[in-house]
């Protein structure tokens, strides 16, 4: 029943061993129709296809013999490759050789090679091969260095073989050996070659599969840069098999340039990470100090209109509007120099596309940076407007109150003036600390500009509101504000307005704003309800 019997077997004596084949031999219990009925039960109990190799498998498990193994028709032909006919009955038995790894015929293959072994000398196969005749001294050298010459390829691990081997080996060394004992051992030998055949393919195959890996993960590390792409795919179809020396040679080549490129590749990407890292504080700082000459030019364009509101004669009109011109003229200015900064650093960045990761984490710390304002840590524009509109959307959803505040420190221009401009900032930085320890948590303080804040207050009606502006005023009335040795009360004027339902946050700012007006006129430091 052995998928590869054929009927030359017969001509083998009896008690020789299994020769290259799995043909299933009688076991002491069961006689082969039994197993064969009760091979095909199994395999309709299982709902397997009936294959011949479903059914062979079913058969050797229940006779107890080993499983058969799909034929290595690559290796073997390699070996018919590596042979190399030096005769025309060599050819000719090359030729049957490929025949009968086509028909996937073990015992063709071992009577091609045998016969081939025999080409080679005068005797010719038949003498051999049908047992028919003596060996002969050359032959048996012959076939021994054939055997010999395999060892190499099969390695230490696999004792089996290599005793297969052995014996081979000490029986064509008799000179009276017997050719059907021989043949015999011969079959076992090539039985076993078969089963190692099939393990170093397996092995190589695992192998081309982790070097596989090994590139791909490359390919993937290095996606941005073209060549070292061309390099991978070039290595990936390198490592399809079939695989020879000359091409693992070609794979050794390009793996060592892929990991030469690939630490170039590193290093100048963490030089272009660092070229950003310096283009973003450079901006960061640029952005800074646009926001001081904002605010300069905001302090001269207002200066400007309250000498304008004060002017009685038209020429007087004009030195005032020069200074408007001159004061945009500087923004303007500003504005382009960071225009520039910027453009300057998107072309960095399209240079160094490699790292947009990295710059992905600096742009999204960089904007993180910019809900705040630097000197005073409170809420900037941008943060305020954030929080304002979930705040509103809390107060909708929740059916509560929210109270905004709006505050100006009193003659801060005067404190500045007196002290400078950097206690003015201390100043306002002092006024940032009370006023976020007078607050609950879930207050909010933002600068609004200069020397104003805005303060959230949810879950707030309007009068607790303004009881909280109070409490600050009370607040700053402890806490005064060191400058050197000169202790400053620092006053606010604040207006206090609680959001209607569907009131938007710039409406609500413009109430309060409206209010802290009323209660400067009014004589500031003090808070009025908007
Ligand atoms: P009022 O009581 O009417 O509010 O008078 P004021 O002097 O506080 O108001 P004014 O608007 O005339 O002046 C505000 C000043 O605040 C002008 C500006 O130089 C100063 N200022 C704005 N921002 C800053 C800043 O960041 N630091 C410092 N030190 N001063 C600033
Ligand atoms: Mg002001
Ligand atoms: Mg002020």
């Amino acid at each position: 029943m052995g998928l590869f019997r054929t009927s030359t077997i017969a001509e083998f004596p009896p008690a020789s061993p299994p020769v290259g084949f799995h043909a299933p031999v009688m076991t002491e219990t069961k006689h082969p129709h039994e197993i064969a009925r009760e091979a095909l039960k199994r395999l309709a109990a299982r709902k397997e296809a009936p294959t011949p190799a479903n059914y062979q498998a079913c058969y050797n498990e229940i006779a107890n013999l080993p499983n058969v193994v799909p034929f290595p028709e690559p290796p073997l032909r390699q070996i018919a490759a590596a042979l190399g006919a030096k005769t025309d009955d060599q050819k000719k038995q090359l030729q049957l050789l490929d025949r009968a790894i086509g028909r996937r015929s073990w015992q063709g293959v071992q009577e091609a090679l045998v016969g081939f072994a025999a080409a080679g000398h005068e005797a010719g196969p038949q003498v051999v091969v049908l047992g028919g005749g003596g060996t002969g001294p050359d032959f048996t050298t012959q076939v021994a260095r054939l055997v010999e010459n395999l060892l190499p390829a099969i390695g230490e691990d696999d004792t089996r073989t290599a005793e297969a081997a052995q014996e081979v080996l000490t029986l064509l060394r008799r000179p009276d050996a017997d050719p059907r004992s021989l043949v015999a051992k011969l079959g076992a030998f090539t039985h076993q070659l078969s089963f190692a055949a099939e393990e170093q393919a397996e092995i190589k195959a695992s192998l081309l599969h982790l070097l596989q890996l090994i590139v791909e993960n490359i390919a993937q590390l290095s996606i941005d840069d073209s060549w070292l792409k061309g390099q991978t795919e070039a290595l990936l179809s390198a490592v399809e098999p079939p695989i020879t020396l000359r091409r693992l040679d070609d794979v050794e080549r390009r793996l060592k340039d892929v990991i030469f490129k690939q630490t170039a590749a590193k290093e100048r990407s963490m030089e272009a990470q660092e070229q950003v890292r310096q283009m973003l504080a450079a901006f960061m700082e640029r952005l800074a100090t646009m926001a001081e000459s904002s605010s300069t030019f905001q302090g001269r364009i207002e200066e400007s209109a309250r000498q304008i509101e004060q002017i009685e004669r038209i020429e007087d009109l004009a030195p005032l509007l020069k200074n408007v011109v001159a004061a945009t003229r500087a923004m303007a200015e500003d504005t382009a120099a960071t225009r520039t900064q910027l453009k300057s650093l998107q072309e960095k960045v399209v240079a160094t596309e490699s790292e947009l990761v990295q710059l992905h984490l600096e742009l999204d710390s960089a904007s993180a940076m910019a809900r705040h304002d630097p000197l005073t840590d409170a809420l900037n524009r941008k943060g305020l407007d954030e929080a304002l509109r979930r705040e509103i959307a809390n107060m909708r959803r929740k059916e509560t109150t929210l109270c905004v505040a709006l505050l100006d420190i009193d003659n801060f221009k005067a404190l500045n003036d007196r002290l400078g401009h950097h206690t003015g900032d201390s100043a306002l930085v002092h006024l940032a600390d009370i006023t976020r320890r007078s607050l609950r948590t879930v207050d909010t303080l933002a600068r609004y500009g200069g020397e104003e804040f805005v303060i959230l207050m949810p879950d707030t009606p309007l009068d607790q509101g303004v009881v909280a502006m109070q409490r600050l005023q009370r607040q700053l009335t402890k806490d005064l504000f060191l400058a050197g040795k000169e202790k400053l009360l620092i006053t606010f004027s604040a207006g206090v307005a609680q959001l209607t339902p569907d009131e938007s946050g710039e409406e609500a700012l413009r109430r309060a704003d409206q209010a802290m007006y009323l209660a400067k006129r009014a004589g500031k430091n003090r808070v009025m309800a908007g």
